[in-house]
């Protein structure tokens, strides 16, 4: 007989009181509980639903249950789920080879991870051994993730307050300044750590020359550039990776979040004058069979179905519909594929309630920008519904 629990589905209060009771909730919650995803569209315990413009922040590109995320998965985990990195594998194999094939030029080898926190603590030091030097640079208004590597990496206070001293030997300049880059980088610098287009900072993509410039700077001076792609990679752009906006070849390319559509994984990509010795990383569960197979299934669909393009041309219809018409409480729009970022001149996070209301779910990025991350799979029809709620909200602020 299987338990109670297992039989009977838990209604909402019960699942909001669970958590009351028993998590140690670092998260806030927005009071609603969600049991079940489909497409783009997600369910709460009621079977109301609501469509999903977070993606599990950038993660589920290819929607909820996607055929072939279930195939994948089913499929690997009757065969082998977890498979120590000194064994070779086959589902391994085949996933570094599909990776390595979408990758910019010149990232021939990878090191394979549970998330993005661990792709950047990876990446340092993979650039402190391999330089032999200590300094990490990185941009005001970035994220990089919580773990101390990653949040030392990351200059803000709300993060780390509490957490005591951060690890040592970490420079933060302004974003898109290409003077302060320039007096910051050299000869002691390890690397340059950037995101190519700011996520969790309110979605500001780099300019050309300040991109330019960064590649220049590591260069001349023989530091390495390790981009973030955690959030902006596999298609999220428009491109498969968002240094293609840029032509920019990285030395070292931290991924994660959509690698393997909502299974928990992450990459570090390193060009061929990055070493690092055997012994000194590892991960126990980085890289196993099971996230491996949907990686590469991830990546194959993702290919079939031209996805960069999708992202670049649906995006491109979010963005239409939402300056459709105009708002006094809007300030900027800022997008790159179904990367949008709606900067207001009022506080975001009482507008995403309301959105959530009318049954459309998004994020914020800082205090004054909603960000719509929506799965790559989206329809115009369903765009259209967010766009429609949008609106709605702002006209109803207006008018009270
Ligand atoms: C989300 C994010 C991270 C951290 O990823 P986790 O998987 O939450 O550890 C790092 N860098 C960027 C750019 C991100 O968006």
């Amino acid at each position: 007989m299987s338990t109670p629990t297992m039989l009977t589905p838990m209604e909402s209060a019960e699942i909001q009181q669970a958590y009351t009771d028993h998590e140690l909730d670092v998260f806030g919650k927005r009071g609603l509980e969600i049991v079940r995803g489909e497409g783009a569209w997600l369910f709460d315990s009621a079977g109301k639903r609501f469509l999903d413009c977070i993606a599990g922040i950038g993660v589920c590109n290819l929607g909820h249950a996607h055929p072939d995320v279930l195939d994948a998965l089913h499929g690997q985990a009757a065969k082998l789920i977890n498979c120590p990195g000194f064994f070779h594998n086959d589902a391994k194999a085949a996933f570094l080879k599909a990776l390595v094939s979408v990758a910019p030029a010149g990232l021939n080898r990878a090191f394979l991870c549970n998330s993005g926190t661990e792709s950047v603590e990876g990446a340092i030091k993979f650039a402190r051994i391999s330089t032999g030097r200590q300094t990490i640079i990185t941009a005001k208004r970035g994220f990089h993730g919580r773990t101390y590597g990653a949040m030392s990496a990351t200059p803000n206070k709300k993060l780390s307050e509490g957490c005591g001293e951060l690890v040592a030997g970490f420079q933060h300049v302004r974003f898109n300044d290409i003077e302060a880059l320039r007096a910051a980088v050299n000869g002691e610098t390890a690397a340059l750590l950037l995101e190519v287009i700011q996520g969790e900072g309110g979605v500001y993509p780099a300019d050309p020359e300040y991109i330019a410039a960064a590649r220049a700077l590591c260069d001349e001076h023989g530091a390495l550039l390790i981009v973030d792609e955690v959030q902006t990679g596999f298609c999220r752009t428009g491109r498969f990776f968002a240094c293609e906006h840029y032509d920019l070849k990285p030395d070292i390319l931290t991924l994660a979040k959509a690698i393997a559509s909502g299974l928990p994984m992450g990459a570090i990509l390193v060009a061929d004058h990055v070493e690092v010795p055997i012994g000194r990383h590892g991960s126990t569960f980085g890289g196993n069979p099971l996230v491996c197979a949907v990686a590469t299934r991830v990546i194959e669909v993702m290919q079939r179905d031209n996805l960069a393009q999708r992202a670049e041309e649906r995006g491109r219809y979010f963005l239409e519909g939402l300056q459709k018409q105009s708002h006094p409480q809007i300030r900027a729009f800022r997008q790159r594929g179904l990367m949008i970022g709606v900067e207001l001149k009022i506080k975001s996070k009482p507008i995403l309630k309301r959105l959530m209301a009318l049954g459309v779910l998004v994020m914020t990025s800082g205090a004054t920008t909603l960000r719509f991350l929506p799965p790559l799979t989206i329809e115009r029809d369903e765009i259209d519904i967010a766009v429609a709620a949008f609106h709605q909200v702002l006209n109803e602020e207006a008018d009270a």
